[in-house]
């Protein structure tokens, strides 16, 4: 990562993807995959292994893992949502698996049927099964604390409880753990306050990115947030795709074109072609013609005169 300053991770063919009910075609999703990987995109979460019967948006995951891993120099991530689940991210060859384990237990109950102690214990039986491959074919292995910032079943979430189950986690040998605003909870100064106190538990090498959504509108401002804080690796998905069921025009994760362009803006490196990465939504929205795209870069255009690497005009 020493040639850019942040590692946009794109995950619409996962987040995005699952939260609609179109079906991309496995084609589309290449295409897509193929061109954010060609504007520069580094990091990409392809899809979820979990049961077609549940989300068959994401039934050919392996597929589009297998696939993905051609692309030179993309790292190719995917949701797994227990043991099962990582053996075949592994037999397809993700470079990263992250399990998504709920600080809220009503909410892990509700969508993993699963109590926090039986997630620790598919967490444990992962890293068993990682540390019996080669190195270079062993993922990286993140736990994902998904309603960090509140749930919408329990509201408040203790921080107390997401610094502990990180401290679980990356005693069970996860080797990072990541801070999900999964509801649109967050705001800047809970977000600030939660880095720190999980970077006090685990140490800072163990939390450098976070998964933002958009739901309040509060997204971009969470993003530079943590990033002041020190957070090197920010979540999005190409047109916010996915929405949000209980915020009608609200965008589901951020819009990677609005964060590209805001770092960008801000003379921060990424990698990322922005003429290219907007062009990107298009092979989006020809698959998905049904579905709603956001973002405002895409429709007010970059500024007049817009280079690259900063932007205004220093006294
Ligand atoms: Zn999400």
């Amino acid at each position: 990562m020493n040639d850019i300053d942040v590692l946009i991770s794109e995950v619409g063919p996962r987040d995005g993807l699952q939260s609609i009910q179109s079906i991309m075609p496995l084609e589309a999703k290449q295409a897509w995959i193929k061109a954010e990987a060609a504007a520069g995109v580094r990091e990409i979460e392809v899809g979820s292994f979990v049961p077609p019967k549940l989300l068959p948006q994401l039934a050919d995951t392996a597929e589009v893992v297998a696939w993905a891993r051609t692309i030179p120099g993309l790292a190719v991530a995917a949701l797994v949502p227990n043991f099962k689940g990582a053996e075949n991210a592994i037999k397809a060859g993700a470079h990263k698996i992250t399990l998504p384990l709920s600080v809220s237990e009503t909410h892990s109950q509700a969508n993993l049927k699963k109590t926090h102690a039986q997630v620790l214990e598919e967490v444990r039986k992962i890293v068993e099964l990682l540390e019996t491959l080669p190195a270079d074919e062993r993922p990286a292995f993140e736990g994902g604390l998904s309603t960090a910032f509140g749930c919408t079943l329990e509201g408040a979430v203790p921080e107390a409880k997401v610094v502990e189950l990180a401290r679980q986690l990356i005693d069970l040998g996860c080797d990072e753990v990541g801070l999900s605003d999964t509801t649109g909870y967050a705001n800047p100064t809970q977000l600030r306050r939660l880095i720190k106190l999980v970077w006090a538990e685990v140490g800072k090498d163990k939390l450098t990115g976070v998964h933002l959504h958009n739901t309040r509108g509060l997204g971009l401002a969470n993003a530079v947030a943590a990033l002041e804080e020190g957070i090197t690796t920010l979540d999005s998905s190409l047109g916010g795709l996915g929405g949000c069921p209980f915020a009608p025009g609200a965008s589901g994760n951020i819009v990677t074109e609005d964060l590209a362009f805001m770092l960008d803006a801000m003379g921060l490196r990424t990698g990322i072609d922005l003429d290219r990465l907007l062009m990107v939504r298009e092979i989006v929205i020809a698959a998905l013609p049904d579905e709603e795209m956001y973002g405002f870069t895409p429709d007010a255009g970059l500024p007049k005169g817009y280079g690259t690497g900063g932007w205004g005009v220093a006294a």
